[in-house]
């Protein structure tokens, strides 16, 4: 009988410690006041032979502004989703940047847009594709994680659900920038030598090898320790056919989830979505339990580049670990932690 007191007194002060220590965890994780934010412009041949210092520091600016709109969010305990969203259009509304006022052409001469957004608390996530009228692709994709069944909307379809929402429309002439316009006719000229086959791969592998993305990106972790990962992007210049890449791809350019990790990604899309990118990072840290530093290593410098694809990645981890990884010459970014401490960068290190 004694023994059975005992062994339930034992019991009852085990659950309870285990009650006790659960909570204090959780209320840890509340009022952690760890936050922190990280964007990307970009990632590609960005060389600084090849840079002038005005639109180097036009770059470093923007970014730096775009950093700090989504840092003082958090800092007011907005939420991740706010910060992400506010940093992006920032970029978005700016002509230096593959994304919005900025993005590329296609084929036909058009603008066509893809953005995703992914929160981490509840794994739901909205995205659309070949947009050609929304102002803020990364708000229509916002719309289509709150406000619809659905996670993925396309074309003419996406544009008319942004419009009934009531977001900001354009005439697409809006999106007409002349240096992106330039980009798109060098490579139609170079389209109309006389080249075999294997020539025309070789060029077009060539090309996109030596071109700057400039998709744009941001990764948030708020003070309520809910992350939230968003990409918004023009695609690819020359793109044909309705082609879309990984940014409005889950789990490729985009992946969110509390438990592990934020990412958002730039580079050649295809190989993004082929290697499942930004969701390999987080479920090597769930399944390997490995860190954000070794996992986005890992995909990126190994498998991704094994692969034969190239571009780059920012993350953030529940902690508030920052990590950027990227194997081309450069990747416009930034960062911001919740000390305020600020990194801006272009180039390898
Ligand atoms: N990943 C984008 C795409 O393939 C391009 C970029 O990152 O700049 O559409």
């Amino acid at each position: 009988m004694k023994r059975i007191l005992l062994l339930l007194f034992v019991t009852t002060f085990l659950s309870c410690n285990t009650t006790t220590q659960k909570d204090s965890n959780d209320n840890q994780n509340v009022q952690q006041n760890k936050f922190a934010i990280v964007i990307h412009g970009g990632a590609g041949t960005i060389l600084k032979e090849n840079m002038t210092p005005e639109l180097e520091k036009a770059y470093e600016e923007t970014l730096e502004e775009a950093i700090r709109v989504g840092y003082d969010i958090l800092k007011n305990e907005g939420s991740s989703t706010k910060a992400v969203e506010a940093s992006i259009h920032v970029m978005e509304n700016s002509p230096l940047f593959n994304a919005g006022k900025g993005a590329v052409f296609t084929n036909d001469e058009t603008n066509e847009m893809d953005a995703s957004i992914m929160e981490g608390k509840t794994l739901n996530a909205g995205a659309v594709a070949g947009v050609k009228t929304v102002k803020n692709p990364i708000t229509a994709a916002i719309e289509v994680m709150n406000n619809s069944n659905h996670v993925l909307l396309s074309g003419a379809g996406a544009d008319s659900f942004a419009k009934e929402k009531g977001l900001e429309i354009m005439d697409p002439s809006y999106f007409y920038t002349e240096r992106r316009f330039q980009s798109l006719q060098k490579i139609k000229e170079k389209e109309k030598t006389q080249l075999d086959h294997d020539e025309k791969t070789a060029f077009y592998d060539a090309d996109i090898k030596n071109s700057k993305f400039g998709t744009v990106g941001c990764v948030a972790l708020d003070k309520n320790g809910n992350i939230t990962a968003g990409t918004s992007t023009g695609g690819m210049t020359n793109k044909r056919w309705n082609r879309i890449g990984d940014s409005p791809i889950i789990g490729a350019g985009t992946y969110a989830n509390n438990a592990t990790c934020g990412v958002s990604s730039t580079g050649w899309g295809e190989y993004f979505i082929r290697g499942v990118v930004a969701h390999d990072i987080a479920a090597q840290i769930e399944y390997k339990n490995v860190s954000l530093k070794e996992a986005t290593q890992n995909v990126i410098q190994d498998k991704l580049t094994k692969m034969g694809g190239t571009g780059g990645i920012i993350a953030i981890d529940k902690n508030g670990a920052i990590a950027f990884e990227f194997n081309t010459a450069g990747m416009y970014r930034a960062s911001m932690n919740d000390k305020g401490e600020l990194t801006v960068k272009i180039y390898k290190d």
